[in-house]
């Protein structure tokens, strides 16, 4: 059974051999970008290629590219722990074309790739294409034999990809693996597409156009290719696992945090501990590429992930910081692949132990309160925004830190009453500034409050860049 290394370096390879340059991921903070919070597909570092804008000395691609997809328009956060196929972080596996071959490549690559190097029953896999791309129908038709019913043709978005509002995009077709009538889901198209039965595993762009501010699409003059497919869906799958934590990389980080608290693994405390793997690699990686907690912008993104991360092991009983020490575990797992975590690794220890030792005293007696609350609490009632926002203020709760934790008890906030009290605290602070004649200190006091007032609390959405891919 393949590793998740080896799967990588297996399809780095492949494309190698058919001639793709192989480029280093870049950094998770997307250089020159100020409009992506997080690199989030593969495409990102290429963007310019496909305009035309950029040259580069190859025109052909292939790369394993860390991705996180935790704020902004790409937000999975909430689906960790409880979908067997997302991440926070994860690596994105793709092969580019910057005006070179196109659809009648792409596909065939693809499926080579896919059916003789890693030997995927074909009958396992089913396509989708965007609905008045009949071109890519019928290369999968030729190329893969597949019948009318394993071609479906979606009219959606889901099938017209589109970097953001402005930029290069096109329809895309992509590659699903069933996985099994056992496993809740229906196939795309159908109402009960979200079930995991029918993974998702590669997604194919093909670059055509560009859209413009006004709404205008023009046809680019080179026709490009832009892929990407997870390495830890395409690893379950090659690993005869239905969920992506149970591949050899991620179950070896649930064991890491299992030895480190409750000692079981599979036990009740499992979802805790997927959460725990999870946020392990998002926050380390996040940290060795230079972000740093903080009360606004990306940094407020890691500290939400590494306090979510700090209350799963809470509930699993640990008294003492955890995270900080699992991350020689990563590193034996991925150091080889990504050496900037070896680099960084006192760095990420020290920021999690640090953040962890300071969130502790408070975690404790905000989650007494919220449960107080929850007593009080009549059935179906939303817990007061004015909680949330004590929890927030006083304890250091991000919002959605609160909302996990209701999550479980089927519960949910009052966020326009949050919202509400966040406005209040503001409009006191302002209040009491006026009338003190200090016009400019109380100018520069507001700007602080509002960076410290985490003023993107609720998702921080100017991220432009819409890419699915
Ligand atoms: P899904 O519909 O399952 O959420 P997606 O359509 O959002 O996936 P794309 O934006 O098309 O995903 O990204 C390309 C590929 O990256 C997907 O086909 C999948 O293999 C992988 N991928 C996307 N999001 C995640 C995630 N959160 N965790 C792990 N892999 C992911
Ligand atoms: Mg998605
Ligand atoms: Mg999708
Ligand atoms: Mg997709």
């Amino acid at each position: 059974m393949p590793s998740l290394n080896e799967i990588r370096s297996t399809f780095l390879n492949y494309f190698e051999r058919n001639d793709h340059r192989v480029v280093d991921s870049s950094p998770l903070v997307p250089r020159n970008d100020p409009t992506l919070m997080f690199t989030n597909s593969g495409m990102v570092q290429f963007k310019n290629c496909f305009t035309g804008v950029e040259k580069r000395e190859y025109n052909r691609a292939t790369t394993a590219q860390k991705c996180v997809r935790a704020g902004g328009k790409h937000n999975d956060l909430d689906n960790v722990g409880y979908t067997a196929r997302h991440h926070t972080f994860f690596e994105m596996l793709g092969n580019f074309s910057f005006g070179d071959y196109f659809k009648e490549d792409a596909i065939p690559f693809a499926w080579e790739l896919l059916t003789k190097d890693f030997d995927i029953p074909k009958d396992k896999l089913l396509v989708t294409v965007y609905h008045t791309d009949d071109e890519a129908a019928n290369i999968w038709k030729k190329v893969a034999g597949l019948p009318d019913e394993k071609i479906i043709r979606i009219p959606t978005s889901d099938n017209f990809w589109q970097m953001g509002p402005t930029g290069p995009c096109g329809p895309c077709t992509e590659i699903f693996f069933d996985h099994g009538d056992h496993i809740w889901g229906g196939p795309p198209g159908s109402p009960e597409e979200d079930g995991d039965r029918f993974i998702e595993i590669w997604n194919l762009v093909f670059m055509q156009n560009e859209q413009f501010e006004d709404g205008s699409m023009r046809a680019l003059d080179m026709q490009s290719i832009d892929t990407g497919m997870g390495l830890e869906r395409i690893g379950a799958l090659l690993q005869g696992k239905h969920d992506n934590y149970d591949t050899d990389l991620m179950r070896h980080l649930i064991e890491a945090s299992a030895n480190a608290t409750d000692g079981a693994p599979d036990g009740p405390g499992n979802v805790h501990h997927r959460v725990i793997a999870d946020h392990l690699r998002s926050t380390s990686f996040l940290i060795a590429d230079g972000v740093m907690p903080s009360a606004d912008g990306r940094g407020y993104v890691l500290r939400r992930i590494m306090r979510r991360a700090m209350r799963h092991a809470h509930l699993l009983g640990a008294k003492d910081p955890v995270m900080h020490r699992l991350v020689p575990s990563l590193i034996r797992e991925m150091g080889a692949a990504y050496p900037e975590l070896g680099r960084a690794q006192a760095l990420i220890e020290e920021t999690l132990l640090g953040e962890e030792t300071r969130f502790k005293t408070t975690l404790d007696r905000g989650l007494k309160l919220l449960d107080e609350a929850l007593v009080d609490l009549p059935e179906g009632e939303r817990l007061p925004g004015e909680t949330a926002f004590k929890l927030y203020d006083t304890f250091g709760f991000p919002l959605d830190l609160t909302q996990d934790a209701l999550r479980e008890r089927e519960r949910e906030v009052d966020t326009e009453g949050f919202d509400a009290a966040m406005e209040e605290q503001k409009a006191k602070a302002r209040a009491s500034w006026s009338g003190t004649g200090e016009a400019a200190n109380a100018a520069i006091w507001f700007d602080l409050s509002e960076k410290l007032g985490a003023t993107e609390f609720l998702g921080y959405d100017t991220e432009t860049a819409e890419g699915q891919i």
